[in-house]
């Protein structure tokens, strides 16, 4: 019985794993909105009460083969007592044993098997224990798939900038039989504008997770000042970037923490980033400054911010960290036009003399970057300039064109800017 839970533990903690989820989605503040206008509750409740059934189903069976177990015991136990009886008893009536022999060996064979059984429960529960030990021990030993530790350091080298180069790198998420990224070449120094950008699902966000280290290439290679990343420690590697994910997230904890990402805060770097990112006259509206508990899930005083004011610290939360490389996924999409705005005109003064990674898929925004990878099916289709992209016939033609058309038709419609 030990034996089958532990060989189905996968199928039960699956299930468990379901069910917490779409309990969890109900009860999210971020999924009520959702869940109210499309009257969703009636779909969470069926499948949740299907998920339950089939868990309702696992349990059941595991309490049958338990109570084979036990039924089985039973009888053993049952077979064994009467096998010694029946034969004490035959010496009794056929061979005259006495009363206290009889009592005596009666006795015996009670307290023998008493230890017996206790000591077959007892490896019983040893097996059960090992086996649930084994599960740990599977977990603790699995590989790293990146050592923290270790590795080599990475030197500053303060004549050479850093270099960063993809060779000839293809990428494949784990499980996955399509290609996210193919034979991407690229090289780029700090200080470099680049900005990378193509239609949705072309690669652009896999291309930022395998700079970062996030994933290794499944084939081919990247440099840091010629010499393949994995080599070096991945702490310093990290080190080097900072980033804003479209998915970034904040937590429920104070302002300057999230800025921070940690307890210790330095408030006056805190504030000057916040305020670079634009959030400078909220934060001066905010009675607590940037003690100010965001949401609500922790501090129930908690201020809820806005997609475009969380963007905003995400913002501020990569400059704190004054890392070298600083890459921006579609940093302006919850922004709104204004704010949009003045992060492009204050795109130089925020990024400084760091290395910006810019991706994008409004090309309009895009311009200000000396260099543009074109992104198409997990290939860089095309890299160069603006003008000089704008020229030739290829993608970045193709979506200008497409996106000048939708601008310039939304200018030609009255009351619509
Ligand atoms: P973009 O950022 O240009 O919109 P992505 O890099 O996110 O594109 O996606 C590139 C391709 O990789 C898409 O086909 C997408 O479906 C796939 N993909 C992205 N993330 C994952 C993932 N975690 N697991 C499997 N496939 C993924």
């Amino acid at each position: 019985t030990n034996k089958w839970s532990y060989d189905h533990r996968q199928e039960g903690a699956a299930l468990g794993q379901k069910m917490s989820y779409i309990r969890q989605t109900a009860g999210d503040r971020g999924a009520l909105k959702d869940i109210q206008i499309f009257g969703m509750s009636s779909w969470l409740r069926q499948v949740h009460d299907a998920v339950l059934k089939l868990f309702r189903d696992f349990q059941l069976r595991e309490q049958r083969v338990r109570l084979l177990g036990d039924l089985a015991e039973v009888a053993l136990t049952f077979l064994r007592n009467g096998a010694a009886y029946g034969y004490l008893l035959a010496l009794a009536l056929g061979e005259g044993l006495s009363v206290s022999e009889f009592l005596l060996y009666f006795t015996a064979v009670g307290n023998f098997t008493t230890w017996v059984t206790g000591i077959l429960k007892g490896f019983g529960e040893l097996h059960q224990f090992s086996l649930e030990l084994s599960s740990v021990r599977g977990y603790i030993e699995a590989p790293e798939p990146f050592r923290m530790e270790g590795g080599k350091a990475i030197e500053p080298d303060t004549s050479l900038p850093y270099t960063l180069e993809l060779r000839d790198v293809s990428f494949r998420y784990p499980n996955t039989e399509t290609w996210a990224l193919r034979h991407v070449n690229m090289k780029f120094q700090v200080g470099s504008r680049l900005a990378v950008v193509g239609e949705n699902g072309s690669g652009k966000t896999t291309f930022i997770k395998l700079l970062c280290r996030l994933y290794d290439p499944t084939q081919g290679e990247i440099l840091l000042n010629g010499i393949d990343i994995r080599k070096y420690s991945y702490r310093q590697y990290i080190d080097l970037f900072s980033v804003v994910f479209q998915d970034f997230q904040l937590l429920a904890f104070p302002l300057g923490q999230n800025v921070a990402a940690a307890v210790e805060v330095d408030k006056g770097r805190a504030a000057r980033c916040l305020e670079m990112a634009g959030f400078g006259k909220r934060l001066a509206a905010l009675p607590q400054g940037l003690e100010t508990p965001l949401y609500k899930e922790f501090d129930e005083s908690g201020v809820q911010v806005s997609g475009g004011e969380a963007q905003k610290i995400a913002l501020a939360r990569a400059l704190y960290k004054d890392a070298p490389f600083v890459v921006l996924d579609e940093p302006t999409a919850a922004l709104d036009p204004v704010a949009e705005m003045e992060v492009y005109e204050n795109f130089d003064k925020i990024v400084g003399d760091k290395t910006a990674v810019y991706i994008s898929h409004r090309l309009s925004s895009c311009r200000f970057c000396d260099d543009i990878a074109v992104f198409d099916h997990g290939h860089i289709v095309q890299q160069g300039s603006h003008d000089a992209l704008v020229e030739a016939p290829g993608k970045y033609q193709e979506l200008w064109h497409a996106q000048a058309q939708y601008y310039a038709k939304q200018e030609k419609e009255p009351g619509v800017e």
